[in-house]
């Protein structure tokens, strides 16, 4: 055992994921100074509430109201406040005295990661998020280090637990969304305000993160297209059923290739919807909360990451890795590593997305009504694959199925459904992996 000396470890926050890390730094206290070759001492535990009451006991001498000062005497700050100010201000203060960080703030990373990367390059701190995607199942790291040796092509995940909980719901239980989104509500699964998790925003900062590290390239998370579950139907559910699929909310984030072999002039593009996948596809075997995120590199081919995508305990674990490598970095010495973004893709618009969608429709029961629609995706470029009326609604409803196409293409074509006499209306749009 070498004799470096402590390391003060000053962490904000002791919800759900905060009490617990607190609880393993104390309890595990041995065990983590023999993994890093020096004790962890947690000089400080930041809350907004020092009398609240906790899931963890923890020692009242540690609780502080004071983040500030508290953040300014730590060699690392653990930070699991969530949102981003004040936790912006403080981490920029903590890396601009030279401490490291550590975070599981996804929408902090997502909105202010590059701001908090170039802090920390500044100095040579390091900035560490294991847990800020996926929870417990380690994903930042693999891409990050074990993938960067290789070509990543896609990153397409189930990312947000709420919304996999609430369609698992609607498959199995044959639940409407906001009876599933009621039940999720009850178990803990959803916030009081579940917009963040419905209506896709968790899952499109995920998108952010995991496509700038795939790609070696800045995706803004503005350029995330995002389309959360609130359009998810019962009726939907049912139709994927018929036709031995499932529906999820993914992440898909993807190179584009230009097609000249060189991957310089390949596009990215980050996107987060609904999508019908094959029951048998990896993802749709991802049940209730869990997570799973699906990568495909060139030379690795198909991995999967699959695990708690949240969980105090679960999340903490997550927690604890990046501070013992942070922790171990200290020891051993040597500046940290910034993200990679040497590559600076371009970042294809979503209009120039492929994807092959299957459309609902209710249109006027006479004659000739088919031949008519199936025009208007053909003046469009679009070539429909297959065509049913769809058994459960009877007489006039129609569900097509198209070749791939281009998003902006599928756009075109539902604007002219829209304005066609013979469609009554688009009763669903869904895209199909296969
Ligand atoms: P939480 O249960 O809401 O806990 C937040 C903690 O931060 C509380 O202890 C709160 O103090 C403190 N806090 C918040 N704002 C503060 C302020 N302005 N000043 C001082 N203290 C403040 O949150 P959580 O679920 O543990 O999540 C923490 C982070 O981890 C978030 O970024 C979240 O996205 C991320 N994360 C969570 C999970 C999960 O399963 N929960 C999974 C992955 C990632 P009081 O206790 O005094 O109110």
């Amino acid at each position: 055992m070498n004799h470096y000396r402590s390391l003060r470890v000053a962490l904000l926050g002791a919800g759900s994921v905060g009490s617990q890390v607190a609880r393993l730094l104390l309890e595990h206290r041995d065990e983590l100074a023999a993994r890093v070759g020096a004790p962890l001492e947690l000089v400080g535990i930041g809350v907004r509430d020092v009398h609240a009451k906790r899931d963890v006991e923890l020692p009242q001498e540690l609780l502080t109201d004071d983040l500030a000062t508290l953040v300014a005497g730590a060699d690392i700050v653990v930070e699991l406040l969530g949102g981003i100010e004040p936790a912006r201000t403080l981490l920029l203060d903590a890396l601009a005295a030279g401490a490291d960080v550590v975070t599981a703030n996804k929408a902090l990373v997502a909105a202010h990661g590059p701001e908090l990367f170039q802090a920390a390059e500044t100095v040579g701190a390091q900035v560490n998020y294991e847990a800020a995607v996926g929870g417990a199942i380690p994903i930042i790291r693999p891409l990050e280090q074990s993938l960067a040796g290789d070509r990543v092509m896609r990153v397409m995940g189930i990312v947000n637990g709420t919304t996999n909980f609430i369609l698992d719901r609607m498959h199995t239980e044959g639940s409407t969304l906001e009876e599933a989104l009621a039940i999720a509500t009850e178990l803990g699964y959803a916030e009081a305000d579940p917009t963040a998790d419905i209506e896709g925003y968790d899952a499109a900062s995920k998108a952010t993160i995991l496509a700038s590290l795939a790609f070696h390239t800045e995706v803004p998370a503005e350029c995330v297209h995002r389309e959360g579950i609130t359009a998810v139907t019962d009726a939907m559910v049912q139709q994927a059923e018929r036709t031995g699929r499932v529906l999820k909310l993914v992440a898909i984030c993807e190179r584009l290739e230009d097609g000249s072999g060189s991957a310089s002039g390949d596009r990215v593009s980050a996107r987060v919807h609904p999508v019908s996948l094959p029951a048998t596809h990896p993802l749709a075997a991802v049940r209730e909360a869990k997570n799973a995120i699906f990568v495909t590199a060139e030379s690795a081919g198909d991995l999967m990451f699959y695990g708690a995508g949240a969980g105090g305990p679960e999340t903490a674990s997550a927690v604890l890795g990046d501070l013992v490598s942070i922790a171990r970095r200290h020891v051993l010495g040597g500046p940290g590593a910034a993200p990679s973004t040497h590559a600076d893709l371009a970042i294809a618009p979503f209009g120039d997305v492929l994807a092959r969608h299957e459309l609902a429709l209710t249109v006027v029961d006479r004659p000739g009504v088919l031949a008519g629609v199936a025009g208007l995706f053909a003046e469009h470029g679009v070539s429909v694959e297959s065509v049913r009326q769809d058994p459960a609604d009877g007489e006039a409803s129609l569900v097509l199925g198209t070749h791939t196409a281009s998003e902006a293409r599928i756009a075109a074509v539902l604007d002219a459904l829209e304005a066609h006499h013979d469609v009554e209306r688009i009763d669903s749009v869904i895209r199909l992996i296969d």
